[in-house]
């Protein structure tokens, strides 16, 4: 219900579940939109900050952090990278072959910086400018009476926490499990400066890594911001249930094992990057800066109505919850938020469950879809098998195609009007100049990738 201020104005109210990236940034951006608002947290502040690993890397690909300047202003000078050297490689033992290699520039600028960090930056800011917030465990007959409190209520528990008070969208949701399994470490001991992984990208640490095997799986390697430690890197494995990998992730279980599953994987299966890997150390200072899991991909119908018939809305990895091989999820959460922040501010009227719903149908379109798609072509799902045996040959000779193909991670709309082989090899053409068949005729294997340093 609405609160009356002192100056006899009334402000409505707004209830917040879950203070990770999602309710930290709808806490303020609401708060800023003249809203009194209430967040909820199963954690306190210092404990949201030092005591639990961040929920992902959260890399910000280029737009997104368009969205999130409307909620707060950008504080991070350090991981902000340009582009990423990719190297795919096939077969296994002596089959093993390096397939190709593009070194990319996005054409944009990707953020990486701990969510820990981005989150208590808004919390932090949120308090100073008068928001409340509530330390406890959140159950659904606490929500119930929490939403009949409040104008506008929204739940930002995460892919767990009350997700299960919104029923699975089934025509949403492509996967019955996790697609991959995942291991997520923060490691120190090599700046962002030229010299990094110099002989891979004359860049050095202006671009990331990403490292494809198409029997095990994939391996990000990324200049990122920690939140004590500053200039680091995070890696992410993102391990095929089948392959060599999965396994291995079983044997994580601190940072120190996280890094030596990391550092055994690059010896064996990335020997160039091998000794570099080997270099860099876990930081001490923050245990738990180390993540292991899978998501199952999910979309939910993001609006409910407890039992009390009170309405709630989910928001981030609650209302959908990607794989983060294509670095979907809190880029989403991100524009999600924003515009329903914009939306809430200019809506004079109650907020129903009809008026929610509308809010993330519109959201689906902007880019729920779009980010559902782009994940299941990085997860190299069946449905993209053309898109992908075109795509990335032609990125491997053409930089605007590379460029193109990790344009979709800053805004993967692109991707939902390419349905055909036709549409593919038409964009192909488009976007590198010159006839897809030529440019795809041109591509051989690599055989071996060359570092800079020897082919300079
Ligand atoms: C390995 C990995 C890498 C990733 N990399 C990227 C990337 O590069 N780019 C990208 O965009 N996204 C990435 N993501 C996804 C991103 O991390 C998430 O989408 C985002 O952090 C979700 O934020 P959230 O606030 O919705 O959820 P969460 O961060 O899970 O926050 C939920 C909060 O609610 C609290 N909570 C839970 N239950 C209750 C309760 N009952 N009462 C009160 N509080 C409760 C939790 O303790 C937590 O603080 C990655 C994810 C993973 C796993």
């Amino acid at each position: 219900m609405a609160t009356e201020s002192q100056d006899n104005t009334t402000r409505r109210t707004a209830a917040i579940i879950g203070a990770g990236l999602a309710g930290t940034s709808a806490a303020l951006g609401l708060l800023d939109a003249g809203f009194d608002v209430t967040l909820y947290s199963d954690k306190d502040r210092a404990a949201l900050r030092d005591k639990v690993p961040p929920t992902g890397v959260g890399v910000l690909f280029g737009k997104s952090r368009e969205f999130d300047a409307e909620i707060i202003e950008d504080l991070y000078e350090v991981s902000n990278t340009t582009g990423i050297s990719v190297r795919l490689h096939a077969g296994s033992g002596d089959e093993r072959t390096d397939v190709l290699t593009f070194n990319p520039d996005y054409g944009y600028v990707a953020q990486a910086v701990d969510l820990r960090l981005r989150a208590d930056d808004r919390l932090g800011r949120f308090l100073e400018r008068g928001g409340r917030f509530e330390v406890g465990v959140i159950d659904v007959e606490r929500a119930d009476e929490i939403a009949a409190d409040a104008d506008l209520t929204l739940v930002a528990t995460g892919k767990g926490g009350l997700s299960s008070l919104f029923p699975v969208d089934e025509s949403r949701t492509h996967y019955r499990e996790p697609q991959r399994r995942l291991l997520q470490v923060t490691l120190t001991g090599l700046g962002h400066g030229p010299d990094a992984f110099a002989y891979r990208s004359a860049e050095g640490g202006n671009h990331s890594l990403f490292n494809l095997d198409s029997e095990n799986g994939e391996i990000f390697v990324g200049p990122f911001l920690h939140k004590d430690a500053g200039a680091t890197w995070s890696f992410i494995v993102f391990a095929k249930p089948d392959g060599a990998w999965a396994p291995r992730i079983d044997d994580a279980t601190d940072a120190i094992s996280a890094r030596q599953v990391i550092v055994d994987i690059f010896a064996e299966f990335f020997p160039d990057d091998a000794p570099t890997i080997r270099s860099l150390q876990v930081i001490e200072s923050d245990p738990v800066s180390w993540l292991k899991g899978a998501v199952t991909p999910t979309v939910r119908q993001a609006v409910a109505t407890t039992a009390g018939g009170n309405v709630l809305a989910a928001i981030g990895d609650t209302a959908i919850a990607v794989d983060p091989v294509a670095g979907q999820g809190a880029q989403g959460t991100l524009i999600q938020v924003a515009e329903l922040v914009k939306a809430a501010a200019a809506h004079d009227g109650e907020f129903t469950a009809e008026w929610l719903s509308a809010e993330f149908e519109k959201h689906w379109e902007r880019r729920g879809q779009a980010a559902v798609e782009v994940t299941r072509l990085y997860l190299g799902d069946p449905d993209y098998a053309t898109h992908l045996e075109l795509s990335f040959p032609a990125a491997a000779v053409s930089p605007p195609i590379g460029s193109a193909l990790f344009g979709l991670l800053s805004d993967p709309n692109p991707l939902l009007t390419l349905k055909t082989r036709e549409d593919v090899l038409g964009f192909i053409t488009a976007v590198s100049g010159e006839p897809a068949e030529d440019v795809i005729g041109r591509f051989e294997p690599a055989g071996r990738f060359e570092s800079i340093a020897v082919s300079a």
